[in-house]
């Protein structure tokens, strides 16, 4: 018998101590490339410049990763986290497509683009998705929305109330951000249907809000898109692919953050990025690169090329905007591009900048930014449920008409 209970301790207790974040253990060994940059996914955020701090102030004494659920913010602190940090599929394990949250010392949160393979670390980083309820879209190519149906699905067991995202209203009503929450809510007739007499329906809610494109002008550069609790985001067009595209600039308590995602270069995204603390923007490899990684004639990769931008290219547009910590984001996570990227942006910026991988971690406040890796539980629950808003409708709806045929339910085993 002690013998028994001692072999199934053994068998047992491995497993359960790999679950937290104490016993997590980052892909790869700390190490440097030949130019002296973290390794990826070696637990070290891939920059020469992990904390950027002023002259003479104390800078906070930060455990060495972020362990979402163990530290919190203080009342004047931004924490920006990358769920993941690249583009178009293929998509691979280690690195998911463009997503971004934003969560603020006054306890507000934002999402910035839900790409597909995100929303696992996205769920990982203590914050309860009731509380993941705000979308700022970029734009609608896929790899910057992919991730909205695991989203959208907390409904029941962790949103009760609506999800909000906010995009381009469209060059015509069907490439707009209406369209998009109409079309994602009719994919998911079936199970809406399916939910909606046992679960609260405004959780399986989507609402859209429109940013009017056709307003953008010269003289009317960005449109404030959210205003609430002190917290301003606005959105300003971008040059990328169909008229839409668009970056946001979420300002509050002093700080700003701006993200633009996919864009070719501009002095006008520049300009609008302007006082930026921290500003995220695409970097690309070479065409050659993009068709080697993507088995891609290099033609075709000269195409997508022409919608995104180099190194060389980051670095005068951060040489304008002047951040106080300037982010590269959607790249090809690899050993061999880390050095090439950093050499090229090098040729035109000299000051801190970041190579964004998932799960790094930005803490931002006046005085300093401190950059980390997340250590996520792989096995994370969320949060506790925030409390629900005064006057929240949990009402369900209607039963649906779309019963299985008696006859097979009837075979049903009978219950235990
Ligand atoms: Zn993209
Ligand atoms: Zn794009």
């Amino acid at each position: 018998m002690f013998r028994l209970r001692l072999l199934v301790t053994c068998l047992f207790l491995p497993l359960m101590a790999s679950a937290g974040p104490d016993d997590y253990r980052f892909p790869r060994e700390p190490g440097t490339t030949k130019d002296g940059y973290p390794l990826p996914l070696s637990g070290v955020p891939i920059t020469k410049t992990p904390v950027i701090a002023k002259p003479g102030v104390d800078v906070k004494d930060y455990p060495g990763h972020y362990v979402p659920g163990r530290e919190s913010l203080d009342d004047n602190e931004m924490r920006v986290t990358a769920c993941g940090s690249w583009g178009p599929a293929p998509m691979r394990i280690g690195q998911g497509a463009s997503c971004f949250l934003v969560e603020l010392g006054n306890g507000d949160t934002f999402i910035f683009d839900i790409g597909g393979g995100t929303v696992g670390n996205l769920f990982a980083l203590g914050v309860h998705p009731a509380e993941l309820d705000k979308v700022f879209i970029t734009h609608f190519h896929l790899d910057h929305i992919g991730g909205i149906f695991p989203l959208f699905d907390a409904m029941g067991w962790g949103r009760n109330t609506p999800l909000h995202v906010w995009g381009s209203s469209g060059y015509t009503p069907e490439l707009g951000i209406t369209a998009l929450a109409d079309n994602i809510m009719q994919a998911a007739e079936w199970h809406i249907q399916n939910k909606q007499s046992i679960l609260p329906k405004a959780g399986m809610t989507i609402i859209p809000h429109e940013i009017d494109i056709s307003k953008f002008t010269p003289e009317n550069p960005r449109q404030l898109a959210y205003d609430e609790n002190g917290v301003k985001i606005y959105a300003f067009p971008v040059i990328h692919a169909l008229a839409g595209s668009m970056g946001f600039r979420l300002e509050w308590n002093g700080l700003t953050f701006v993200y633009t995602a996919d864009s070719q270069p501009s002095t006008f995204e520049a300009e609008q990025s302007k006082g930026a603390d921290v500003f995220l923007h695409e970097i690309f490899p070479s065409a050659e690169e993009f068709a080697h990684y993507n088995h891609m004639p290099t033609q075709d990769a000269e195409g997508v090329m022409e919608e995104h931008t180099t190194p060389a290219e980051l670095g005068r547009v951060f040489s304008i905007a002047k951040p106080r910590l300037g982010v590269g984001m959607h790249f090809t996570l690899d050993e061999n591009l880390i050095d090439p990227l950093f050499q090229r942006w090098r040729t035109t910026y000299d000051d801190p900048v970041l190579l964004m991988q998932d799960l790094t971690t930005i803490n931002i406040t006046k005085n300093y930014i401190v950059v980390r890796q997340t250590k996520a539980d792989l096995l994370a629950w969320p949060a506790p449920p925030p409390t629900l808003p005064e006057g929240a409708d949990l009402s369900r709806g209607e039963p649906s008409k779309a019963k299985r045929p008696d006859w097979l339910t009837a075979t049903r085993l009978p219950s235990e």
